[in-house]
């Protein structure tokens, strides 16, 4: 292999030795197969996973499919409690808040439900007791562990004390039983898709 050198002399490279990793031996072809048709991926995908060392059929959907419930608990974060804490004494004191978020669409989209959130104050979160069916999507996607089943009635209800008003429950509730005090379902949904178009 040759390249120009600084001085535009052709220079002699040292090639470069690539090494394919193997796929784990306990994976056939039929195997990768199966995993392909189930996922609805191409079978290179699947060996793509494999080599990355994502070998079961969960983690590979997770991988593939990402889902709100799959993010780490927001209170679990390094220093959001302190955080949450100058933004709320910050906005209590009527401080002027800059938001800053990158030129992306989770930084877009952060940015817009940040600014909302902070002008709407004090949102929360609360449930039709007439339109939920009791699926508990939002017991376990509320990042602050906010909804809580009833097993009597088979529905869920908010700890408004712990609601952050953050809308992820409201944004996955099947049966558009979620509203955010302050939010229409369809004010919530014009922003995200907003934010995602921007
Ligand atoms: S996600 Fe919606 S329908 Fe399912 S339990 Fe929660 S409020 Fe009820
Ligand atoms: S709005 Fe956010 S914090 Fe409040 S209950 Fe829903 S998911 Fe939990």
């Amino acid at each position: 292999m040759f390249a120009l050198s600084k001085t535009h002399h052709l220079a002699m490279v040292t090639p470069m030795h690539w090494k394919c990793k193997s796929l784990p031996p306990s994976v056939g072809e039929a195997e990768i197969r199966r995993l392909a048709e189930e996922l609805h991926v191409t079978p290179v995908t699947v060996q793509l996973l494999l080599l990355r060392g994502i070998c079961q059929r969960e983690a590979m959907h997770r991988f593939l499919s990402p889902r709100l419930r799959y993010l780490r608990p927001v209170g679990s974060w390094p220093g959001v409690d302190h955080a949450a804490q100058i933004v709320a004494r910050a906005v209590a004191e009527g401080k002027r808040i800059a938001i800053w978020g990158d030129y992306d669409v989770d930084g877009i989209t952060a940015t817009v439900l940040a600014k909302d959130s902070i002008l709407a104050g004090g949102v929360v979160a609360v449930v039709n007791k007439d339109l939920c069916c009791g699926c508990q999507g939002c017991v376990q996607c509320c990042p602050f562990g906010a909804i809580t089943y009833l097993e009597q009635e088979a529905k869920c209800e908010v700890n408004q004390a712990l609601c952050k008003g953050c809308g992820t429950c409201a944004a996955t509730c099947p049966s558009e039983a979620i509203t955010l005090l302050g939010f229409s379902h369809l004010q919530l949904y014009t922003q995200i898709d907003e934010a995602l178009t921007a």
